[in-house]
């Protein structure tokens, strides 16, 4: 462990430790190029991941924010996946069984192309503001402008005209270098103690343990774990008032309230488990990254065609990280608004499903192996027979 002149943005502590480096990598994997020449050419940058041995965060210390533009075409939303929504629409329903929303007011920080917002006023009956640069008001047409708008900008309090009674934030805090500020943020637009917060982030446990290489990239700068999660809270003046894993455990789900003082729960203890993770991650994700280009490299070396299933950013880690573009003949992704654009880094043309079909394939890497399922029944669909694996 060495002790550094930086700190911890989580929790201001010094003794951090290297875990993870790579030297060039696409500083925005959730975007699709128009062109091919346009993906190539997408700019690079360094990434480094620290350990804080003080509270368990992790983060890329050579993130620059200046280098992601969330409000170009940035195209994160997941919801054409039936996995997906359905797993949405079910957390909706915990909030509404949770809070009493009706005639309160939500805020939702990075809410994206606005989809869950629109679910949880229609369940609820809470108004609600989202927040995102990415938004398109185009992608949400039937939106009730009485109950819900949108500001199309990076969450700041200073334009944020209500006091919310619930405070939504999902799938965004990763995205957020200064984490510390992000969450002194959040306090100055919550007035009183009675308020509900609620988190939705990925967890880092599995890539730590796995060596999941593919999902670390340059937007995410901030990877949790439910105790790490739960101590930046609880430092930034909130209580946890449930903390759990969900979606096949790659996501955490925290519920927050401004403190009283209850004690931490159970989930949150898990420090000295990941300081032993963080000890054996650098040999754990050598090894991940050795068995995956090997897999890649010996289909194609016997002629097989290779796809991978997934045009994210999971995708464009997979391909970019062991630069394994050139053994890999196509990227599928079930989301139209992808098909026909380019990866940045690789430069592959992403094709919908039945784009297998003409092209051709025998063995299809999927890249969340929550939707295994849902992708083998898609092939049969369309009678396509190839070898499915999930990384
Ligand atoms: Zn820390």
């Amino acid at each position: 462990m060495q002790r550094s002149e930086k700190t911890c943005p989580a929790c201001g502590g010094t003794h951090l430790k290297e875990i993870y480096h790579l030297s060039a990598i696409p500083v925005q994997s959730c975007i699709l190029l128009d062109t091919r020449e346009e993906a190539l050419a997408f700019p690079r940058a360094e990434l480094k991941l620290e350990f804080c041995h003080d509270c368990g965060f992790v983060f890329n210390s050579l993130f620059d924010l200046d280098l992601v533009d969330y409000a170009s075409t940035t195209e994160e939303s997941q919801h054409f996946s039936d996995t997906f929504s359905g797993f949405a629409k079910g957390l909706v329903e915990e909030i509404a069984n949770t809070y009493d929303l009706s005639g309160k007011t939500t805020l939702e920080i990075g809410c994206g192309k606005g989809e869950f917002l629109k679910e949880l006023v229609s369940r609820t009956g809470t108004t609600g503001l989202g927040v995102d640069p990415g938004f398109i008001p185009e992608r949400l047409p039937d939106a009730d402008a009485a109950k819900l708008s949108f500001q199309k900008e990076y969450f700041t309090p200073k334009t944020i005209g209500i006091h919310p009674d619930f405070v939504v934030c999902r799938h965004t805090l990763e995205h957020v270098p200064d984490v510390g500020s992000f969450m002194a943020d959040i306090s100055e637009v919550i007035d009183g103690t009675d308020v509900g917060i609620f988190f939705e982030t990925p967890d880092v446990n599995r890539v730590l343990s796995e060596g999941a290489f593919w999902d670390i990239y340059y937007e995410h700068c901030s990877y949790f774990t439910l105790g790490s999660h739960a101590r930046l809270f609880r430092k930034s003046g909130m209580d946890v008032t449930n903390l759990y894993l969900a979606y096949d455990s790659q996501y955490i789900i925290q519920y927050a309230e401004p403190a009283q003082g209850n004690p931490p729960l159970d989930a949150e203890d898990d420090l000295s488990k990941l300081r032993d993770l963080a000890e054996t991650f650098p040999e754990q994700i050598a090894a991940t990254r050795q068995y995956w280009t090997d897999f890649v490299k010996q289909r194609h070396a016997d002629g097989k065609t290779v796809a991978i299933w997934g045009g994210g950013s999971k995708g464009v880690s997979f391909l970019t990280t062991n630069n394994v573009g050139e053994e890999v003949a196509h990227v599928v992704d079930i989301n139209p608004h992808k098909q026909g654009k380019y990866l940045p880094g690789t430069g592959h043309r992403v094709i919908g499903p039945e784009g297998l079909k003409t092209a051709g394939v025998d063995t299809v890497i999927v890249m969340n192996p929550i939707y295994l399922t849902e992708i083998k029944n898609t092939l049969q669909q369309i009678d396509v027979e190839a070898e499915v694996v999930a990384v």
